[in-house]
């Protein structure tokens, strides 16, 4: 199958309630355009320069997502474009996007990346982060900031019912603070997983190699 054949197979299996992410790190710009000429506008992606050469040769209507680890002293580079920073996996770094969403005058959407899986290899902030976090928030810490929801990652493991506590876990901690946030998007779900993943309430799914085939 080529790369729109795989794409128009993903897209149907989500529900228009579910936000689909092409995750586009690693392919290359040509690849990128045959998928946006079907429709697509929300790609991710994971490093910072590959990023904003990407933005600068591809079409501006783009909604690039940052989705991997982001390191402060690069946070600047993508501030004055990126839609949505997914990967807000430290206090540190939330503190770094408010003084430099500061200096240009900017509000920046971000999620939370939280913690689910078991695996070291896996970032995110603790429930307990999350928590000062979001305290810090509402008493206007971060007025340059707008925190739309939460983002997690699951365990890579065969073990479906691992990955369902993992989401069903991180749907709860969702709920808990929905109302009181006005979050509207819970990113959960890769390409090995974003079925399982919308069952447990998924508003924003990350798929790549499902679309684009094996990353090289
Ligand atoms: C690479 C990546 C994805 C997409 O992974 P696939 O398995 O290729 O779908 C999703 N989310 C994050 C955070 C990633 O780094």
């Amino acid at each position: 199958m080529d790369i729109q054949s795989r794409y128009l197979a993903v897209v149907e299996q989500i529900p228009e309630s579910v936000q689909l992410v092409a995750v586009s790190k690693t392919y290359e710009n040509q690849s990128i355009k045959e998928v946006y000429d079907l429709g697509q506008r929300d790609f991710g992606e994971n490093r910072v320069q590959e990023l904003v050469q990407k933005y600068e040769s591809l079409p501006k209507d783009i909604r690039w997502h940052q989705i991997g680890h982001l390191q402060t002293n690069k946070v600047k580079m993508i501030l004055p474009f990126v839609y949505l920073i997914q990967s807000v996996d430290r206090p540190k770094l939330i503190q770094k996007i408010q003084s430099e969403a500061t200096l240009i005058e900017q509000k920046v959407k971000v999620l939370l990346q939280v913690k689910i899986a078991k695996e070291e290899t896996k970032s995110g902030l603790s429930e307990l982060e999350l928590d000062k976090i979001l305290k810090e928030y509402a008493e206007s810490v971060y007025p340059n900031i707008e925190i739309k929801g939460l983002m997690g990652m699951a365990s890579l493991t065969e073990e479906v019912g691992e990955i369902e506590d993992e989401f069903s876990k991180l749907k709860e901690i969702y709920k808990s603070y929905q109302e009181q946030f006005k979050f509207d998007t819970l990113s959960m779900g890769m390409s090995g997983d974003f079925q399982t993943a919308m069952r447990h309430g998924s508003t924003m799914v990350r798929v790549g190699s499902l679309i684009f085939g094996k990353r090289l």
